[in-house]
C-alpha cells in the first residue's frame, strides 16, 4: 500500500469551503458530507451519529486487493431511499384521507444486477414492493424474483406470443403480472393467447398522453410517442376487449411521460390528464382498480432545486402528495371509486446508493512558473511576450481596465503565434519556442488569479482561464462507467472524495482510457448552471487521488459499453453493521480481459495458441529465444485473467 501523508490544514482554506465549492450538501441530501478530516463521510441510513469514511473504505478495499475503479454501494442507502418513497405516499394518503393505498415497483432497466433487485424486493417487502419489466428477459427476472404474491408485476414493452403465455402461466401460479397493452397489434395476440390456454391475465393498457411536456425526454409524451395507445385506439381496444369477453379484466391504466421530469407542474398535467381517462374508462364498464403513474420522479444532481435537467423543483414529498391529491379530486368528482396507486420510481430509488471511485494516473498539469531573468539572448518576439507579462502583473484589475487586459491577453495570444510561425521558418529553437508558451501560460496565470482575488464575472476574462486546464487522466472508461454523461451530457456531482483541508489550486477535466476524444468528462454541476472545469488538487507523489462519481446507480451499468474492451469494474456491497461499523456483503470481481474477449468470440487458448506458434517460427530463425517466448507467453497468459483497466 501506498504511504498517506496526514492532511495538513490549510489557513486559506477549510472545510466550508469545500462543502460550497462543491455544493455538497445540497446534492449529498442526508446521505454525503466531509468529516473533519476533510474526506467524504457517507451516512448510509441519512442519521448524522453513524457515518463511514470513504477514504478509510477504500483503503481497506485495497489493501484487499480490491482496486479501483470501482463501484461502491451501501446497501442502507438503497433501504432508506425505499422507505422514504413509501411514506411519502403514506403520508400523502393519510393527509388527503384517500381510501386505498400505494404500491409501488420497481423498473428493472434501471439497474438489473440480481442482488440489488433482491435487496429491493426484501426491502419493500413491508410494503408489498413489486416490479416492472420492459422485456422477455427481464420478465424472466420478474417471475423468479417476486415470491411475494401481494407484490405486482408490471408486464411492459413490446410483447409477442411467447411473453404473453408466460405472463397468463404465471397467474396461475399465484402471482401478479399485469399485462399492459403498448401497441394495437397486441390485442388480437391476447386474445388468441387466452383462447388458446383457456385462462386469462390481468389487463392493463397503456395511454399517450396530449399534455406537453418538455426537457430531454419531452418527447415520450404526446401524440407522436413511441409508446402507448391513442384515445381513438384506446376504444376500439375496449370494444375487441369486450366482445372476447375480458372487458372484466382490463383493471389498470399506466402512463409513463419520461425520466427525470424537472418541474412537477408537467407532472400535474399528465396527472390529470390520466386520471381523466381513467374516469372515462371506468363509465365505459372497465372495473378499473389500478393507476400507475410511470416513472419521472427527479432527482436533484446539481442541488438547485430549480427546474434545471439536472435538478428538480420539487421535492418527494410535493410529488406524492401531487399524485394522491390529484387522483383523489378526479374520482370524488364523478363519484369513481379510489384506485390503488402505482408509481414505477426508478431512478430516484437507486440513484444514491452507487458512488463510482476511480483513481487518477497522472495530470497534464501546465507550468507556468518562468524565469524572468533568463539570460539568454533572446529574439525580439520573445522580449515582447516578456514586456506583455509585465505589463499584466502590473495593471490593476478594476472594471475599466477590463479592455486593457484582454488587449493584453490578444497581444500575448499574437506573439505566440509569431513564435510558431518563426518555429516554422526554422528561425526559432526548440528552447525558445518552449520559452514562449511557457510567458504566454504565466500571462494567463496572471489574470486568472486576478481575476479571483478580484472576483471578477466577466465572460472573456473567464475564458482566459480554460486556457490552463489541467488534464486529469483517470483510471475508468466514460463509456463502460458513466454512458450518459457521453450520451445525452448528463451531469452527475464529480468530486475528490478526500484533501478537503487542502486548497484545490488547479482547474481541471477528466480523461478517460479510451482512445477515443469522447473520453471526457468535462463538464461539472455549478448550482443550477454547469461549468467546464473543475477545481483539484495538485497530485502528491506516492499518494492516490480518488475522484467519485456520485449518484450513479441509475441506467449507467446496463447502457455501458465495451469501448476499447474495457469491461466491468469490481462492484462492493456495503452493510452497515452497528455504529460507524460496516462489512463487505458481497463482491462482484470485474471482468477480466479473457471474459471481456470471449464477449466477440475470440478464445483465449486460440489466442495464446496462434502466438505460440508464431514464437515458435520466431525461435526458428533465431529472432527470439525460448527464454523469451517463454515469458512472452506468460505474460499473456497472466494478462488475460488480470483486469481491463491499469494496475499500479
Ligand atoms: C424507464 C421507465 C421507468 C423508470 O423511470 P424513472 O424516471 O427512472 O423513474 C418507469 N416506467 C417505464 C415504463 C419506463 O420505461
Amino acid at each position: 500500500m501506498k504511504k498517506s501523508n496526514t492532511p495538513k490544514p490549510n489557513k486559506s482554506w477549510s472545510i466550508q469551503d469545500s462543502l460550497e465549492t462543491y455544493n455538497i450538501e445540497k446534492w449529498g441530501d442526508k446521505y454525503f458530507s466531509l468529516n473533519q478530516k476533510g474526506n467524504i463521510a457517507i451516512f448510509p441510513n441519512g442519521e448524522k451519529e453513524n457515518n463511514i469514511d470513504l477514504l478509510q473504505l477504500i483503503k481497506e478495499l485495497k489493501s484487499r486487493e480490491i482496486n479501483p475503479p470501482l463501484i461502491i454501494r451501501f446497501n442502507d442507502i438503497l433501504k432508506d431511499r425505499i422507505s422514504e418513497l413509501n411514506i411519502a405516499f403514506e403520508k400523502a394518503i393519510k393527509n388527503y384521507q384517500y381510501s386505498n393505498k400505494y404500491k409501488g415497483v420497481f423498473p428493472i432497466k434501471c439497474n438489473h444486477q440480481k442482488n440489488l433487485i433482491e435487496k429491493i424486493l426484501e426491502f419493500g417487502s413491508q410494503w408489498n414492493f413489486g416490479l416492472e419489466v420492459g422485456s422477455k428477459s427481464e420478465l424472466l427476472i420478474g417471475l423468479s424474483l417476486i415470491e411475494n404474491k401481494k407484490s405486482l408485476l408490471i408486464c411492459n414493452g413490446y410483447k409477442d406470443k411467447n411473453y404473453i403465455e408466460m405472463t397468463i402461466l404465471a397467474r396461475k401460479l399465484g402471482k401478479q403480472p399485469i399485462l399492459v397493452i403498448e401497441q394495437r397489434d397486441e390485442v388480437p395476440r391476447i386474445i388468441e393467447c387466452v383462447r388458446k390456454l383457456g385462462a386469462t391475465p390481468l389487463i392493463g393498457i397503456r395511454s399517450k398522453l396530449s399534455s406537453k411536456s418538455i426537457g430531454r425526454w419531452g418527447k415520450s409524451i404526446g401524440e407522436s410517442s413511441k409508446f402507448g395507445l391513442s384515445i381513438p385506439e384506446i376504444m376500439l381496444t375496449l370494444k375487441d376487449l369486450e366482445s372476447a369477453n375480458l372487458l372484466s379484466e382490463l383493471q389498470l391504466l399506466h402512463f409513463h411521460i419520461g425520466s427525470q421530469i424537472s418541474d412537477i407542474s408537467i407532472i400535474k398535467d399528465a396527472l390529470q390528464e390520466a386520471s381523466q381517462i381513467f374516469v372515462e374508462l371506468s363509465k365505459l364498464g372497465a372495473p378499473m382498480k389500478y393507476i400507475d403513474v410511470g416513472g419521472g420522479l427527479g432527482i436533484d444532481y446539481e442541488g438547485s432545486t430549480t427546474t434545471s435537467s439536472n435538478s428538480t423543483n420539487y421535492s418527494l414529498q410535493n410529488y406524492a402528495n401531487d399524485v394522491v391529491a390529484t387522483i383523489k379530486d378526479s374520482c370524488a368528482v364523478n363519484n369513481i371509486e379510489e384506485p390503488i396507486i402505482i408509481s414505477e420510481s426508478g431512478r430516484s430509488i437507486i440513484s444514491h446508493c452507487s458512488i463510482l471511485i476511480f483513481n487518477i494516473l497522472g495530470t497534464s498539469n501546465i507550468n507556468y512558473i518562468i524565469n524572468e531573468n533568463n539570460k539568454n539572448k533572446h529574439s525580439l518576439i520573445i522580449s515582447n511576450l516578456l514586456n506583455t507579462f509585465r505589463e499584466i502583473k502590473e495593471i490593476k484589475a478594476t472594471k475599466d481596465e477590463y479592455t486593457k487586459i484582454i488587449e493584453l491577453w490578444n497581444d500575448a495570444k499574437k506573439f505566440k503565434d509569431d513564435c510558431l510561425s518563426t518555429f516554422r521558418l526554422g528561425f526559432m529553437s526548440l528552447e525558445e519556442r518552449a520559452y514562449a508558451e511557457q510567458i504566454t501560460w504565466a500571462c494567463a496565470k496572471e489574470i486568472t488569479n486576478k481575476i479571483e482575488i478580484e472576483n471578477i464575472h466577466n465572460k472573456e476574462l473567464a475564458d482566459i482561464k480554460d486556457t490552463l486546464a489541467s488534464t486529469y487522466y483517470g483510471n475508468f472508461s466514460v463509456f463502460r462507467s458513466i454512458p450518459d454523461s457521453w450520451a445525452i451530457n448528463q451531469i452527475f456531482p464529480i468530486i475528490p472524495i478526500h484533501r478537503h483541508l487542502e486548497k484545490p489550486i488547479f482547474n481541471g477535466t477528466f480523461a478517460d482510457l479510451t482512445c477515443d476524444s469522447d473520453g471526457k468528462l468535462n463538464n461539472f454541476i455549478d448550482k443550477g448552471q454547469s461549468k467546464s472545469l473543475l477545481k483539484l488538487h495538485n497530485l502528491n507523489e506516492n499518494e492516490d487521488y480518488f475522484i467519485g462519481i456520485f449518484l450513479s446507480g441509475a441506467y449507467q451499468e446496463a447502457l455501458g459499453n465495451l469501448h476499447n474492451l474495457f469491461g466491468n469494474t469490481n462492484i462492493i456491497h456495503i452493510d452497515i453493521t452497528k455504529e460507524n461499523k460496516y462489512k463487505i456483503s458481497n463482491i462482484i470481481k470485474e471482468d477480466n480481459k479473457a471474459e471481456v474477449l470471449k464477449i466477440f468470440d475470440y478464445s483465449s487458448e486460440e489466442l495464446i495458441e496462434r502466438i505460440r506458434l508464431n514464437s515458435e517460427s520466431a525461435i526458428n530463425e533465431n529472432k527470439l529465444r525460448i527464454e523469451e517466448s517463454r515469458q512472452l507467453i506468460s505474460q499473456i497468459e497472466h494478462s488475460l485473467r488480470e483486469s481491463t483497466y491499469l494496475s499500479e
